[in-house]
Parts: C-alpha cells; sequence; structure tokens
C-alpha cells in the first residue's frame, strides 16, 4: 500500500497488504491489520438455507476477536454491519445487503465445558455441536438446540427454541463486539427475551454466549436428543432449501394451522411453494428468487388474514434491498 492510499481504504487490485481481500471492492473498507477475509459483491445465496438473494457489498469473515474488533473499529460506522450465522431463518433479497455482512466461521466455532453444568460457546458453533458437546459432559437442558439448525449467535439473536424451551431458559450472558468495535459483555436479562426476539443492539456481532443446564445422564440426554431428530424427520422438509418456520405463532395458535386453514398448503408463487409437509415452511423449488419467496409469504398473509382475521407476524429475517 503507497502512502497515496488512506491506511483503510481497499485497493481495486486486492493487495493490501496484511490481509486477503478477493476480487473487485467499490466502496471503502479497512483492510490495513486485518487478517481475516474480506471478498467484496460477495454471493449470499450459497451461504443461506433458501439459496436464493443478492450478494453482500462485503463480506468479512474475521480471524479472531481481535481482528473483528480491529476492523470494526477502523470502518467506524462508514457502512451497516450485519451478522450472518447459517442463514436458516433468513431471506437476503436479490439487490443484496449493503455494507458489511459479518460471518464467523471455525475461529468461533469453540465449545467448553466449564464448572457448574456451564458451556462456554462460541458464536460460530453449530446447534448439534453445542447439544453434543452437553450431552457428553451429562449437561442436561440443552437438547433442544439438536433440532434447530442455526449458530450460537443467531440462537441469541433470536431467541431459538423448540419444544417448550428456548435460549432464554438457558442463556447466562454473551459477548459482543458492538458497530464501533467495543467489546461488551451482556447478560440475559439485558437482551429483554420475548417470542423469538431479543433486543440485542442493531448491528451487535454475538462472539460468544454462556449456557447453564442441569447435571444429568448422558444416555437419557442423547436419547432425547434422537427424539428430537426423529420428530424433525417426521414434521420438517429438513431436505429443502427453506428457512424454518416463517411465521410466529400468534398467541395460542399455530401459524402452520392458520396458514392451512386458509388453503395455503403447497400454494405457489414463482420458484417458491408453502410445503405440502409443513404449511409454516415456505420452500424454495428450485430457482425462485427472493421476491418469489418473500411475495409468497405476503399472499399468504393477506389470505390468512382474509380467512380468520389473523395478521401472521414474519419470524424470518428479510435483509436487503429489494
Ligand atoms: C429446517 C429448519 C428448522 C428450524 N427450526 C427451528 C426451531 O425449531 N426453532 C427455532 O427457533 N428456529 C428454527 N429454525 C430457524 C433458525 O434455525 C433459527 O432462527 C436460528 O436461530 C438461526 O440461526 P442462524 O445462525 O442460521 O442465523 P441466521 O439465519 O444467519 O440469522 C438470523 C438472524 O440472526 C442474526 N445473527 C446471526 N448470527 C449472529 C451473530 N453472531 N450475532 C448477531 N446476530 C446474529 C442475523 O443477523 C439475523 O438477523 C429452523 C430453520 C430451519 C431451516
Amino acid at each position: 500500500m503507497t502512502a497515496a492510499v488512506p491506511s483503510w481504504s481497499c485497493e481495486d487490485d486486492g493487495s493490501a497488504p496484511g490481509c486477503a481481500v478477493e476480487g473487485v471492492a467499490d466502496g471503502v473498507i479497512p483492510t490495513a491489520g486485518v487478517r481475516g477475509r474480506i471478498v467484496p459483491d460477495a454471493p449470499l445465496a450459497p451461504l443461506v438455507w433458501f439459496k436464493a438473494g443478492g450478494k453482500a457489498d462485503w463480506l468479512f469473515e474475521p480471524a479472531d476477536l481481535a481482528d473483528l474488533q480491529h476492523f470494526l473499529e477502523e470502518l467506524d460506522g462508514r457502512q451497516p454491519v450485519m451478522a450472518l450465522g447459517l442463514g436458516s431463518n433468513l431471506i437476503v433479497r436479490d439487490g443484496g445487503v449493503p455494507g458489511v455482512v459479518i460471518r464467523l466461521g471455525k475461529p468461533f466455532a469453540r465449545v467448553q465445558v466449564r464448572e457448574g453444568s456451564i458451556l462456554a460457546c462460541g458464536a460460530g458453533a453449530h446447534g448439534i455441536l453445542v447439544a453434543s458437546a452437553a450431552r457428553d459432559a451429562g449437561i442436561a437442558g440443552l437438547e433442544f438446540l439438536r433440532g434447530i439448525p442455526g449458530t450460537v449467535g443467531g440462537f441469541v439473536r433470536m431467541n431459538g427454541g423448540a419444544y417448550g424451551r428456548e435460549v432464554a431458559d438457558i442463556l447466562i450472558d454473551c459477548d459482543v463486539v458492538l458497530p464501533d468495535g467495543e467489546f461488551a459483555t451482556l447478560s440475559a436479562s439485558q437482551l429483554h427475551y420475548s417470542y423469538r426476539h431479543s433486543e440485542l443492539p442493531e448491528g451487535a456481532v454475538v462472539v460468544a454466549a454462556r449456557f447453564r443446564g442441569t447435571p444429568g445422564d448422558p444416555k437419557a440426554i442423547g436419547a432425547e436428543m434422537d427424539r428430537i431428530a426423529q420428530a424433525r424427520e417426521d414434521s420438517q422438509p429438513l431436505r429443502t432449501k427453506t428457512g424454518g418456520s416463517t411465521f410466529k405463532n400468534p398467541p395460542g395458535q399455530k401459524a402452520w394451522q392458520l396458514v392451512d386453514g386458509a388453503g395455503c398448503r403447497g400454494l405457489k408463487l414463482g420458484g417458491a411453494q408453502v410445503s405440502e409437509k409443513h404449511t409454516n415452511f415456505l420452500i424454495n423449488t428450485g430457482n425462485a428468487t427472493s421476491a418469489d419467496i418473500e411475495g409468497l409469504g405476503e399472499l399468504v398473509r393477506e389470505k390468512v388474514y382474509a380467512r380468520s382475521g389473523v395478521g401472521l407476524e414474519w419470524e424470518i429475517q428479510r435483509v436487503g434491498r429489494p
């Protein structure tokens, strides 16, 4: 990098020292001293369950926590920031996501057992890894994470839950990096959890979380995890391009029943379809655009409202430019 180039500006030839920049970039992004991987115009479809949608202006995969903090400090709020887990609850709109999408990979995927039936998890760890580590350590109460195909960061943000339990029941606290690079530890009560919702600060990236369970028998825990896996297999379209539960269950009601009751089972729009197997799941049958998927969701909402007077609320996060 020459003196004429601002130290936080990305050169088009990707030659900035100390970081891996791939492709051609527009706009400005800090690269000096950054050790992680930065990709401009990064296709997000391969990274999300729906396998649809546009590109991130920038995708950043930090090398570690210090790298993430340094990057965000240097970014200094000049670009919006969004964290991405497995994209299992996400519609990325076709126009792509402005600013920087941050994806936590292996450096953030460790799970450690601590005294007092506590698991300390990196935010990139998958639910199945967390549940399996808990089983092996004889920690009960985290079995439900076996069935949710996301990362710890996504669970904390979404208050993921299943089978009568949710993250709010097990979270002690989490570590976050705020958009200005500041590190903070937030207790569960500071997240003000409600159904599939937290008040995580806008743009905060969860980097780690501590969950508490109770002492349990690994065999019994394993059996419960197997039961959950089988129940999922029987009831959900797991091997499809989907985004999980589309709508939140309204108080006292089941979203899938309202969708089914409005005659939407199997309903299609473009390449998107309401699952025949589970009517609260939308699926990409092949080449759906995100506009097809979101449009189908809106059509379902209209039909449910016309039929039952209930306004379904999206559970799936919809992000980016149309
Ligand atoms: C087949 C299937 C079954 C599912 N079953 C369930 C279920 O039973 N219960 C349930 O609750 N959900 C379920 N889901 C939805 C999904 O798995 C959860 O919402 C999960 O918590 C999303 O995790 P993720 O890491 O993939 O997040 P993403 O989908 O990548 O992102 C979801 C939201 O979390 C934010 N986010 C992700 N990582 C971070 C981070 N590190 N820091 C800050 N914010 C972050 C994103 O910005 C976005 O707003 C299912 C999905 C599928 C496809």
